[in-house]
């Protein structure tokens, strides 16, 4: 939010006359607004520079690893005791402007402190005084005596009789390519690549202990080394698809920003890979986002294929540690030309940045939901992008309503791409009305008799088939048979899950977990049956149906590691498993070649969603798990379950027709003061009781009234009104695009302030949701 420089806190030491210091701004971890002002002692004067860390104390008795987000010089502030910094913990600067700008406009843009953009954007090993230890390993080398001819032939002599330790000295000698004469090592060799060589511990230990060998501990990195690059097995491209390509060369003459609109399997990847090309021949470096871990798997494989190891990959994911070898990696004098990487790669450093691919931009895991700051990786993205001159590609099958809309009145360039490669036709689509089975008692369960009969087709033919059901665990809830008690979390407003192989019951707001009660606590009846179906209670059922069929479940739950991700997608493009069962997880541009079946077991979910966006994301869904089926050389099918056929939607599903989807939706917003027609803004305020959030909510919506009448909703209850034992209230803003956001902020910080300055609110909680999805 707005920046303004704050006391650190009183300082005892530090006496200073009206002399003129050398000043500091630090960004400092800490969730206030604004940058926080020390001073330099002459001893450091030289090393500091924007951009290095610094070690800085902080209240009565804490130390933070800080940012210099600015030198100055000046009088001592009046009002607090300045205070030192206490070391400087870089050489040269680990933030390059560009991601300061960065920072800056996503705390001010998504109100959010900028300490908080720098706890999301570095990896923690950055943020710690020794938070990042190199990783070293163990290696041997000849003792500094036998460094001669004369010396080492005596030892060969007196291992004679240690035939194991003089054949471990020998190999030594040969992995190393040590000189005959000198007994000068050519390669530096670990103590393990001797021991891969049949040698035991025990007999180079012996080799240690009589003085001919010693060991000593190196650093080596952890970044995976993906081979040289083979510019040469990129495929060409087909005639359409050249086409597209030319055409997003002429729009980035024009335009900063162009969106590729082309349809699932029409080679998008492919043009990307083409783009890349030309921009390391143009020596610029290209950040490739991606929306989710998942995919990165089968994109990563193919442009390592092709780039190599110009290629560096970005997430999660990784390891703390990785992530930091990345980020000195990108700052040194031989970065990866190209990144990889999920919403947090915006924040590396790029010294030459000249395209931006941001693939499935329609996605919204690019949006961080929590913690703050609530920013998006499209929009960040291109900041960025402008700030380093660079271009932006946006890419789906779906594009999202901000974007199409952008794209079509102009201010984006929009090229399409219709067809899918090779001409395949895009998947048959077949509506299954639920509603008019279950009335004929003829559902199994959550199947219909077409889909169980079109799945068992496929698993016949060799062939295979996905299933989708956006809700993970076994089901979403229990209940009495008798009195109809469902247990609730007890910190959130929310039923709670029950995930059957774990035997609990989850929360899936807070996380917090239960023992599946025996019998009902209201009413003393044992019958607690289960209501709906999670991917877990799909998975069981499928396979009392289908007992031969090899089943792979991903979710959530089955891909906490990056490893697990891995091997559910790569066992289910090699064959290994043939039906794959999951969440939006497995609609994300996943490329597979035998599915020739995709099943929505329940479109309705996704539309009976209380929110704006409902329509749109279940349009996505649908349209994307769509896209899985039949890739490869053969048209596929798609069986669409749904209590509501007719609705005009599931029509355009069909269809494919994302023009009528976007004209539907995009005149309602228009109507109904949406974006992108209107900004959204959400306020929300967040207390231990319900009666003080209810108040403090009032109270500030009329505050904001004062200032934005007409342009304020609510305070509402929210759908789940309690989370983490936190109520919760939610006020809606809408404005006009043409107002001024700097203006709008201020009011609302100063809103805020006012209202933080009441006793009763000291600890109330505001915070905003900048463009919510
Ligand atoms: P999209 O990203 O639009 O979903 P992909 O790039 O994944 O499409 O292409 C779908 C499939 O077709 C992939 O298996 C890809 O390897 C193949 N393909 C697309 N274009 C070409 C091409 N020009 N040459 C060879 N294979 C291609
Ligand atoms: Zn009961
Ligand atoms: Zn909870």
């Amino acid at each position: 939010m707005m920046t303004q420089n704050q006391s650190p806190g009183r300082s005892p030491q530090h006496t200073c006359s009206n002399r003129h210091l050398l000043l500091v701004d630090i960004i400092l971890p800490v969730p206030l607004d604004g940058v926080f002002t020390y001073s330099v002692p002459m001893t450091l004067a030289e090393q500091v520079k924007i951009g290095v860390r610094v070690l800085v104390p902080f209240g009565r008795n804490k130390t933070y690893v800080g940012i210099v987000a600015k030198t100055h010089k000046g009088p001592p502030p009046t009002g607090f005791q300045i205070k030192d910094i206490l070391q400087v913990l870089d050489a040269s600067p680990i933030l390059l402007d560009a991601q300061l700008t960065l920072w800056q406009w996503i705390a001010d843009y998504y109100m959010s402190p900028l300490g908080e953009v720098y706890k999301a954007a570095l990896p923690s090993g950055l943020k710690a005084e020794d938070g990042y230890r190199p990783k070293t390993e163990t290696f041997i080398r000849l003792t500094s005596q036998f460094h001669s001819e004369q010396s080492l032939h005596i030892a060969l002599n007196m291992l004679q009789r240690a035939p194991k330790q003089q054949a471990a000295l020998i190999d030594y000698l040969a992995l190393s390519g040590a000189d005959e004469h000198t007994g000068t090592e050519m390669v530096a060799i670990t103590r393990d690549e001797l021991l891969n060589q049949g040698h035991t511990l025990q007999t180079v230990s012996a080799l240690v202990k009589r003085g001919l060998l010693e060991t000593y501990e190196q650093e080596v990195g952890r970044l995976n080394h993906g081979g040289e690059a083979h510019l040469d097995k990129i495929q060409p491209l087909s005639e359409i698809q050249q086409d597209a390509y030319n055409q997003i060369q002429f729009s980035f003459l024009k335009k900063n920003v162009t969106l590729l609109h082309g349809v699932t399997s029409s080679g998008k990847t492919e043009i990307y890979i083409h783009l890349i090309r030309q921009a390391l021949e143009r020596k610029q470096q290209v950040l490739y986002l991606l929306p989710e871990i998942a995919l990165t798997v089968q994109i990563m494989e193919r442009l390592q294929r092709v780039f190599g190891d110009r290629l560096g990959i970005y997430h999660s994911k990784y390891s703390d540690a990785e992530r930091v070898e990345i980020w000195q990696k990108q700052l040194s004098g031989h970065p990866y030309d190209v990144i990889l990487g999920a919403r947090s790669a915006v924040f590396l450093p790029f010294q030459q940045l000249g395209l931006v691919i941001i693939d499935e931009e329609h996605e919204t895991s690019y949006k961080q939901q929590d913690p703050m700051p609530r920013y998006h990786a499209r929009s960040a993205a291109i900041m960025l992008a402008q700030m380093q001159k660079a271009k932006v590609l946006l890419g789906t099958a779906t594009p999202s309503l901000e974007t199409y809309h952008n794209a079509k009145t102009g201010k984006y360039g929009l090229v399409e791409l219709f067809q899918r490669y090779k001409g395949i036709e895009l998947p048959e689509i077949l509506v299954v009305d639920i509603k008019d089975l279950q009335h004929r008692k003829m559902m199994n369960g959550p199947f219909s008799p077409l889909l169980l009969q079109k799945v068992r087709e496929a698993l016949e033919r060799g062939e295979q088939a996905i299933l989708f059901q956006n809700r993970r665990g076994y089901a979403p809830m229990i209940e009495c048979k008798q009195c109809g008690w469902v247990p609730h979390c007890q910190h959130c407003d929310v039923s709670l899950t029950l995930h059957r192989h774990l035997n609990q019951l989850t929360c899936h707001y807070c996380g917090n977990t239960y023992q599946v009660p025996t019998e009902c606590p209201n009413c003393g009846c044992t019958q607690l049956q289960t209501r709906g179906y999670g991917t877990e209670k799909i998975e069981a059922e499928v396979h009392d149906i289908f007992p031969e069929a090899r089943i792979a479940r991903m979710d959530l739950d089955t891909t906490r590691s990056r490893q697990a991700y891995e091997r559910i997608i790569n066992d289910f493009s090699a064959g290994r498993t043939n039906l794959l069962i999951g969440t939006q997880m497995i609609s994300k541009g996943l490329d597979f070649d035998k599915v020739s079946v995709v099943g929505i077991l329940n479109a309705d979910t996704m539309l009976n969603y209380p929110d704006f966006r409902a329509y749109e994301q279940a349009y996505m869904m649908m349209a994307q798990v769509s896209g899985r089926a039949g890739r490869k050389g053969k048209r596929g099918l798609v069986i669409l379950q749904t209590k509501s056929p007719t609705l005009p939607l599931i029509g355009q599903v069909v269809r494919n027709d994302y023009a009528a989807f976007y004209r539907g939706l995009i005149a309602e917003r228009q109507q109904f003061r949406y974006p992108p027609y209107y900004r959204l803004v959400y306020v929300y305020l967040k207390h231990r009781q319900d009666a003080v959030v209810a108040a403090a909510g009032t109270e500030m919506g009329a505050l904001l009234r004062q200032w934005f009448s007409g342009r304020v909703l609510g305070p509402d209850k929210p759908g789940v009104s309690k989370v983490k034992s936190l109520s919760i209230r939610k006020i809606v803003l809408k404005f006009e695009l043409t107002l001024n956001m700097a203006e709008v902020r201020r009011y609302l910080a100063l809103a805020q302030q006012q209202m933080l300055q009441d006793k009763r609110y000291s600890t109330l909680q505001i915070y905003y949701d900048v463009d919510p999805l």
